[in-house]
């Protein structure tokens, strides 16, 4: 069986843009890489937002790019400006296109559905696929999005609306969340922050139905996509092997306490590439601890009291944008840290510490 320097288990977004990141940087040229991936097509399944806080390659897979944003609480609303971190969403089905179209040009890539097809004895592995054991503690987002048409114009395309908490909570934590595309298309997506294994909050469909025509009353309008999911909020297990790295979700590369997980895996993807020569020597690449630290405790108080949720990022986003913006991309100092922090509930984080 054929063997190969590199294996990536995943062909999604953490293996594609790891592959991606290799080739263009000339790190194929004398080596080979195995992508391992099932799937028997590539078609769009996800829309990935966030704000652009650092480079990335895939600028031109960018749908829609907004610089103004709103949260609503019911009977507020806050208005927030992201001029310098505009918050972008990339289009899955451009993405795969544009890495699938650059990888065939490089006779040492191959593609496999199965690892038994091939010799992974002596390969570096990057895996993306993450081992999930069923525990009923787990919290996860999950969330299920819309993309509509309506028949005249209806939105303000210059603004997207972060999180609507103006509809039911059941005991939950629950949000709207709406990309404005242009004015006549939209992604409607209902969130819910809670444990997977409560299938009364899985009538989507329902939810997003009321919410379309009860809280932005619209009537005409047509569903064009759709995209469902769950993030895990919590690290999924793995061991440590020498030659092994996990990548994406496996490789816990998603922020807890708000499921952003791409430019996370883009920076990972850079720092691989730039120590590929030396990879199994080199230090683990992880989100701070520092946040690590902090987003169990939010976690923690999101669990116990989801009552305190909507109120609490209402006034977590009262901050300047950029300090929260950065805070919530990794990228915050000090002093940022704890502006974000004297916006809590000091009672509720303490105690949540002890819990
Ligand atoms: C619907 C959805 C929307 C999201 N939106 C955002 C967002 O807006 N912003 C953000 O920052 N994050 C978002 N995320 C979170 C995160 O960015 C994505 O989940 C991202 O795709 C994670 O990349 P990944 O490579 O770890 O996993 P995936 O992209 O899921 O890739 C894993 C790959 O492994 C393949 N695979 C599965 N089993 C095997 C196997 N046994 N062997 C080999 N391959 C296998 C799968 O087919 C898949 O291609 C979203 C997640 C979902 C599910």
């Amino acid at each position: 069986m054929k063997e190969f320097d590199y294996i990536i288990i995943g062909g999604g977004c953490a293996g594609l843009s790891l592959a991606y990141e290799l080739e263009i940087n000339e790190k194929l040229r004398n080596k080979t890489l195995a992508i391992i991936e099932p799937r028997a097509k590539y078609k769009k399944d996800k829309t990935w937002s966030f704000w652009k806080t650092t480079s990335h390659n895939f600028n031109d897979c960018v749908k829609k790019s907004w610089e103004n944003f709103s949260i609503h609480i019911p009977q507020e609303t806050n208005h927030l400006e992201c001029i310098n971190y505009p918050y972008q969403s990339v289009d899955s089905g451009l993405f795969y296109e544009k890495i699938n179209n650059k990888l065939k040009e490089n006779k040492n890539i191959s593609i496999f559905k199965n690892i038994s097809e091939i010799n992974s004895e002596n390969s570096f592995v990057f895996n993306s696929v993450p081992s999930i054991k069923e525990n009923d503690h787990n919290l996860w987002q999950h969330f299920c999005g819309v993309e509509i048409e309506t028949q005249n114009n209806f939105f303000d395309d210059e603004i997207f609306n972060l999180m609507d908490f103006n509809c039911d909570q059941r005991e939950s934590v629950h949000f709207f969340y709406t990309l404005p595309y242009s004015k006549n298309k939209a992604l409607i997506e209902t969130t819910w922050l809670s444990k997977i294994n409560d299938n009364s909050q899985k009538d989507y469909d329902i939810q997003i139905k009321n919410y379309i025509e009860n809280n932005l009353n619209l009537r005409n309008y047509r569903i064009i996509y759709k995209e469902e999911g769950a993030i895990p909020l919590f690290y999924p297990s793995y061991k440590i092997e020498k030659n092994k790295i996990n990548i994406g979700t496996a490789g816990g590369m998603t922020r807890l306490s708000t499921g952003y997980t791409f430019l996370n895996i883009q920076e990972h993807s850079k720092y691989i590439c730039k120590n590929i020569e030396n990879i199994s020597k080199t230090k683990r690449f992880e989100i701070s601890k520092k946040y690590q630290f902090l987003d169990n405790i939010f976690l923690k108080v999101l669990e116990k009291h989801p009552e305190k949720m909507p109120e609490i990022f209402f006034k977590m986003f009262k901050s300047p944008p950029k300090t929260i913006i950065k805070f919530l991309s990794n990228k915050s100092n000090f002093f940022e840290d704890l502006s974000i922090i004297f916006k809590m509930p000091k009672t509720t984080f303490i105690k949540a510490l002890f819990y």
